[in-house]
């Protein structure tokens, strides 16, 4: 089976053309097919010979993710879900700025992407991790999904009477902030991760600052200090939601491999050559992690790392126990933190009505499409969708 051209770097691209004597400015050409034109077919690259173009398709393969049912509204988190070319799902949510959260103007919206079908983690509160790990995505995979997503903007656009023509332009590019907090443990997909944000992060390629791309960790330790070596200047957000190991263990069995003192010294690490405040994210779930106990370890562990805290209320998942504490409970947690002089967020989910927390949707269709293959699904565009 063929590669993506997309699995390639400049570098390798570079190297490939010139041993087939093509001019330099070949590279360029291709790379602005690629990402800001977001080519899906190399019959559209119409400034290339045919000769190379039929010379590219017999190398590589240019292939796009298939979207499959999305969810929510214009202005507001909206769901995709992605067919991949051997029939596993995958899936991103689009989240509009939040001016509290990013400090961005209404236009710009941060995508959550996948990197993994399924993720072995097996976190207890988790829908991603239910049913195992299946592979790692590729690299043009992980890039796919911003593709996808920014293609399927663009025909919106196009599509709106009177709305300007530029909405096609190769220019116009919807995604500005990344988060990878889709399903998966991004770091257990470490090279293909690693590939893809530099693509994602490039000029010639998603344009994304590397300090718009935030990583998030269930905790490998390691994978961390591999981190905290890179070049590029990532955001990191570790997904703690307990404090103890006490608690975080009965709740992330990866906490056992990487207990809290292996994990907060690699934090306190990347912190020490990034010198970049590190995220720690805290779902509150109810009678788990809620009691105000939980708050004085959390707040020296939080001081200990110069980190900020985002608490994030618990997303019920069907078929699994957890609860969200109440909303009065959530707001006693967060201003006993603040108190401690944590600075902390008490995120109320964004698209909570539209199963927007990780792996939900695609544990949903799986499901539904296990027990009843012809029904059509109420309350979601038409599927399939073209991007
Ligand atoms: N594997 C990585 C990234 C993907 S999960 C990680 O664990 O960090 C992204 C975030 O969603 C994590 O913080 C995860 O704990 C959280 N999450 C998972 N299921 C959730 C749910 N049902 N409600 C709220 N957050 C959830
Ligand atoms: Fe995997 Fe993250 Fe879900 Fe844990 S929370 S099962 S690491 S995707």
């Amino acid at each position: 089976m063929l590669s993506d051209i997309r699995d390639e770097t400049r570098e390798s691209l570079e190297l490939q053309f010139s041993e087939w004597h093509q001019p330099a400015y070949r590279l360029d050409q291709i790379l602005e097919w690629l990402y800001p034109r977001r080519a899906d077919q190399w019959e559209a690259m119409s400034n290339l010979p045919g000769s190379l173009r039929a010379q590219m398709a017999a190398r590589w393969s240019l292939g796009s993710l298939d979207l499959v049912r999305k969810q929510g509204s214009h202005d507001s988190t909206q769901k995709f879900l992605w067919r991949l070319t051997d029939g596993a799902l995958v899936e991103s949510v689009l989240i509009p700025a939040n001016p509290a959260l990013y400090g961005e103007a209404a236009d710009r919206h941060t995508l959550c992407v996948s990197t993994q079908v399924g993720c072995a983690y097996g976190c207890r509160f988790c829908a991603s991790g239910l049913e195992g790990w299946k592979r790692n995505l590729a690299p043009w995979e992980i890039i796919g999904q911003i593709l996808g997503v920014e293609r399927w903007h663009a025909r919106q656009k196009a599509e709106i009477p009177g709305s300007p023509t530029t909405a096609r332009s190769p220019g116009t590019r919807l995604i500005n902030n990344l988060v990878i907090m889709g399903m998966g443990e991004p770091l257990a997909n470490y090279d293909h991760l690693l590939k893809a944000l530099r693509t994602l992060n490039a000029p010639w390629g998603g344009g994304i600052g590397a300090r718009k791309i935030t990583i998030s960790t269930s905790g490998l330790a390691p994978r961390i200090r591999q981190l905290a070596e890179e070049p590029e200047q990532f955001r990191l957000a570790i997904s703690l939601h307990g404090a103890t190991d006490a608690v975080r263990s009965q709740i992330m069995p990866v906490n056992r491999k990487y207990p809290l003192a292996e994990l907060t010294q690699a934090c306190g690490y990347y912190l020490e050559r990034k010198g970049r405040m590190i995220t720690l994210e805290y779902i509150l779930i109810e009678g788990i992690n809620d009691a105000p106990a939980e708050v004085k370890p959390l707040a020296s562990l939080a001081r200990r790392l110069h980190a900020k805290v985002n608490l994030i209320p618990y997303n019920s998942v069907e078929g699994l126990p957890w609860k969200r504490p109440n909303e009065s409970r959530c707001q006693g947690f967060a201003d006993a933190l603040s108190r401690s002089g944590i600075a902390c967020t008490l995120r109320l989910e964004k698209g909570h009505d539209i199963d927007a927390a990780c792996g939900q949707l695609r544990l949903k269709t799986e499901r539904e499409s296990a027990i009843r293959p012809s029904d059509p699904v109420s309350g979601i565009d038409p599927a399939p969708v073209r991007p």
